[in-house]
């Protein structure tokens, strides 16, 4: 019998779909050619998925006083609720699917696993110092779980095939 292929999350814009807030993608054709004949990738945007729609209003990370939010850059609107139900379930349906690993669209507010710009509320950047509230969400969720960004490829290929 052949053998099941490992199911890894990826963010959607990195494999060409075009759910970014611009209605554009982020296509890294490398790793879908390094990985389709090994591992069925599972595409997910936080946040068209979550339905803050395409296109929308881009967004960044702030602090404040109820820890770090994604806010809508220009108006202020928070989102942070939003996006934190939708992970909720989504985590819950990643964990029933069975993924072994996570790809993330690096310095996204979403989907960034380290390194992405802050922001303080009255909108000075602080640095590459956050991390997305999906990321985070998920490593908290999966400490275990192998988890990289697009720029770890191609090194990242071995160790995702490896799970
Ligand atoms: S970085 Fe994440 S939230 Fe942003 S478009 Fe890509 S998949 Fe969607």
């Amino acid at each position: 019998m052949p053998r099941k292929k490992l199911k890894i999350g990826i963010s959607a814009c990195l494999m060409g779909i075009k759910c970014r807030y611009d209605g554009g993608a982020k296509p890294v054709p490398m790793i879908y050619e390094l990985l389709k004949d090994k591992v069925e990738l599972i595409p997910v945007c936080p946040e068209f998925n979550s339905g803050l729609g395409i296109p929308r209003p881009p967004m960044r990370l702030e602090t404040s006083s109820r820890g770090t939010r994604v806010k809508v850059i220009g108006n202020g609107e928070d989102k942070t609720e939003v996006l934190a139900d939708w992970i909720q379930v989504e985590l819950n349906l990643l964990e029933r699917a069975g993924i072994a690993a996570f790809i993330f669209k690096a310095r996204s507010p979403s989907c960034g696993l380290r390194g992405v710009e802050l922001f303080s509320p009255s909108g000075k950047s602080l640095g590459p110092r956050g991390q997305g509230l999906f990321a985070a969400a998920l490593v908290r969720r999966f400490p275990e779980m192998t988890v990289c960004e697009e720029g770890d490829f191609p090194g990242a290929a071995e160790k995702l095939v490896m799970e």
